[in-house]
């Protein structure tokens, strides 16, 4: 279907997109394109002017520092598979991304369209909250830095104001040591998945686990993480038993959405499965 018409610009800097943004009610950033072009094909939207940010080069950086990770809002996802330092610097995320769409769209996809967009089946909603991950919004006051868990409001909602920009995820650091585990379910390969998690743990001198972290996505209405799972897990060696509490934890920590393609009830079941399975990867 043709897409509505629209008027387009293709800022040479980040001030100059800001500028239009607040100029034009209703303008929309174009990133990737992956998910606007067809919510626009489908009528779903129609925004009077497209903000191209192809051209904000400062936006496509990926750096690996001491203090964790920063992805720019213009990193895609093949960027991320492809960078060699992040297989070792945060393998949980480069799993994860490694499970969204197919080719062709990870090849423009990006984590700033993804993160703004806020599909609550996406991965890398997924991973900023489990991860904890910081998320820099520009905009003409200048930046904001939110929690991930502060950002993401509910499907396709978040605490992005209409003239902000995504600039940067900033993701902690990722000790060797770290135990993790990433798993979905989706129909066919490269869709959403019905359900997803993420989990990663440290371990004590004693071989106990210690600061779990583990979040769902795609069976509730925004990524979140799920305390009760993650305090099954704490402080207790990763054998079947803990694994198998820490599942039905999460089975009752979930209020997940049924649909045309699973009910409620399989998503819940689904979400237990897929934690027992990430944390015997996690304990391999
Ligand atoms: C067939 C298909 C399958 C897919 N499967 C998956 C999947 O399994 N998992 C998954 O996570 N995703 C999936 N996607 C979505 C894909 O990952 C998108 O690329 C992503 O969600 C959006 O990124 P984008 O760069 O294409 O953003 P765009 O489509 O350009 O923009 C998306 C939204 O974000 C806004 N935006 C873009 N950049 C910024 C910014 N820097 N600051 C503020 N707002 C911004 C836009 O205005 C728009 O509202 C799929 C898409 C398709 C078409």
């Amino acid at each position: 279907m043709k897409l509505p018409a629209f008027e387009y610009a293709s800022p040479a800097t980040l001030a100059e997109a800001l500028a239009l943004l607040a100029a034009r009610p209703g303008a929309k950033p174009l990133s990737g394109g992956q998910s606007l072009i067809p919510t626009m094909a489908f009528r779903l939207a129609a925004p009077p002017l497209l903000v191209d940010l192809r051209k904000l080069k400062e936006l496509e950086q990926i750096a690996v520092h001491r203090n964790g990770i920063s992805l720019g809002a213009r990193v895609r996802w093949r960027d991320i598979e492809d960078d060699e330092r992040l297989k070792t610097a945060h393998p949980l995320l480069v799993a994860a991304v490694r499970h969204v769409a197919h080719y062709q769209i990870r090849n423009r996809g990006t984590v700033g369209g993804s993160l703004a967009h806020a599909d609550l089946a996406a991965e890398m909603p997924g991973v900023a909250v489990t991860c904890e991950a910081e998320i820099v919004l520009a905009g003409k006051n200048g930046n904001r830095i939110l929690q991930a868990a502060d950002f993401f409001l509910g499907a396709l909602s978040t605490a992005l104001a209409d003239d902000e920009l995504i600039v940067e995820v900033r993701l902690p650091p990722w000790p060797a040591s770290r135990r993790w585990g990433f798993e979905e379910l989706s129909p066919r390969r490269g869709d959403f998945a019905f359900a997803g998690v993420a989990a990663f743990y440290d371990l004590d001198a004693a071989g106990r686990a210690a600061n779990a972290h583990i979040g769902v996505i795609g069976a509730c209405h925004r990524p979140h993480r799920m305390p009760q799972a993650e305090a099954a897990l704490n402080g207790r060696r990763v054998d079947e038993a803990a694994i198998r509490d820490a599942a039905a934890a999460a089975e009752k920590a979930v209020e997940p959405p049924g649909d045309l393609h699973a009910s409620a009830a399989y998503r819940r079941a689904l979400v237990g499965t897929l934690l027992e399975r990430a944390l015997l990867y996690a304990s391999r």
